[in-house]
């Protein structure tokens, strides 16, 4: 069966198509500057030149046609009709507290997710968008949700209670939720794998460090903890997001700088994390050139990233009485050598040694400790994509 993956972004979308007989990438792509001036589609048929159209899309529903286009084209394709996609799977931020796993999609998935328009405003309204315009185009195939919030419902209420009035809880759902779950399901997996040991007799920590980033202790196969919360705001430093600070701070800057409403969250959110402390840039590789320059505030902001990964991966081993395998993912987990060496120094007596030979390696599946660390610590390309299609697969299969 061929699996249709979507990812829809307010004014983007990544889709790629798998075939899950053998679970191969066929064609990948994206749409950009959906709704605004020079929308432009980049298609990939896996082995071929990628190939560019720039042509007004206005709305999800035109993106996604250019998309089905462009995979039955007669030379860039890989379908010849509509009706060889058997399924498409749809990322979906926020869920709530409704799905723990994967679900096909009907009325009620989507009332619910409706409902979740407002624990995330910026990312169900588009996702709702692209499986509203994929029914619509492709009314006959069967269409999963996969969302990020589903792999960390598994976490204890001590992991997930905000100790403020419970009443909030009650009332707005105002509790800690996580994401990047599928992220941290998959690496997880691939750990066990890797390491030819079954996953439920494994003390995980896994590390997404993107643009977005977060860690999760993964007990016996299950999410215990996680470090973004509500918001993906919460947590560690990241691109240009704050992480955990003082609630205190907010007020106290709203009045101070005399900000409208909702600035202050602007700022915690766009305008802080490693851009914010470095006034450099919210990318790793600009501020490795800055540090090489002498700039000692990108410095301070690759220290305290470091810092707060380290923060996390203490807690965690803590919180799960030990630790098997800690891995590095995403962007920055995946590439920078440097900020794994970083963050893994000073972790030898937790049984943590990083092989620096090893470690100098860039995206691809390696064990990265040294043979005498108690911790086994691996680098692991996340690939949601292929979780995606995997739970979608496996639920539209027995249908
Ligand atoms: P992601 O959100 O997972 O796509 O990660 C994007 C981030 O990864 C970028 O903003 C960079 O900070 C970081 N990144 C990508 N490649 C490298 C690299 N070679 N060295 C350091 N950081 C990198």
């Amino acid at each position: 069966m061929k699996v249709l993956v979507i990812n829809c972004g307010s004014s983007s979308l990544k889709y790629q198509v798998l075939d899950m007989t053998n679970e191969t990438l066929l064609a990948k792509g994206l749409v950009e500057r959906i709704g605004i001036e020079g929308s432009i589609i980049s298609h990939e048929k896996i082995g071929m030149d990628k190939f560019k159209l720039t042509t007004p899309m206005e709305t999800h529903k035109d993106a996604i046609k250019h998309v089905l286009d462009a995979l039955m084209d007669p030379e860039h394709g890989v379908v010849t009709s509509m009706d060889e996609i058997g399924a498409v799977g749809h990322r979906v931020v926020h869920a709530g507290e409704k799905y723990a796993s994967s679900v096909l999609i009907n009325e009620d998935v989507i009332n619910a997710l409706e409902e979740c328009v407002e624990l995330a405003p910026l990312h169900n309204p588009p996702n709702l968008l692209g499986i509203a315009a994929c029914q619509e185009l492709m009314p006959t195939t069967p269409m999963v949700g996969v969302f990020d919030t589903a792999f960390h419902q598994t976490m204890p209420p001590e992991s997930y209670i905000y100790a403020i009035p419970y009443e909030y809880y009650e009332k707005y759902g105002i509790r800690r939720y996580g994401f990047h779950g599928t992220s941290h399901k998959y690496v997880a997996e691939r750990t066990a794998d890797i390491l030819g040991v079954n996953i439920k007799d494994l003390k995980i920590i896994t590390c997404h460090l993107g643009n977005g980033a977060s860690v999760s202790a993964i007990k016996r196969g299950v999410c215990i903890d996680t470090s973004m919360g509500f918001t993906p705001l919460e947590g560690l430093v990241m691109g240009t997001r704050s992480g955990d600070i003082d609630p205190a701070i907010v007020s106290f800057i709203r009045q101070k700088e005399n900000l409208p409403a909702g600035e202050s969250t602007n700022i915690l959110n766009k305008k802080s994390g490693v851009l914010g402390i470095s006034g450099v840039s919210s990318d790793f590789r600009d501020l490795e050139v800055a540090v090489a320059e002498g700039n000692e505030r990108a410095a301070l902001a690759l220290k305290v990233f470091a810092h707060k990964v380290r923060f996390y991966i203490g807690a965690y081993i803590a919180e799960m009485n030990g630790v098997d395998a800690i891995v590095f993912t995403a962007g920055v987990g995946e590439n920078d050598i440097n900020m794994r060496d970083v963050i893994c120094s000073e972790l030898g007596n937790l049984g943590i040694k990083l092989d620096l030979v090893k470690n100098k390696v860039r995206g691809k599946e390696t064990i990265i400790s040294r043979e005498d660390s108690k911790v086994k610590i691996l680098l692991i390309p996340t690939n949601e994509e292929l979780m995606i299609a995997r739970d979608t697969f496996n639920i539209v299969k027995g249908l």
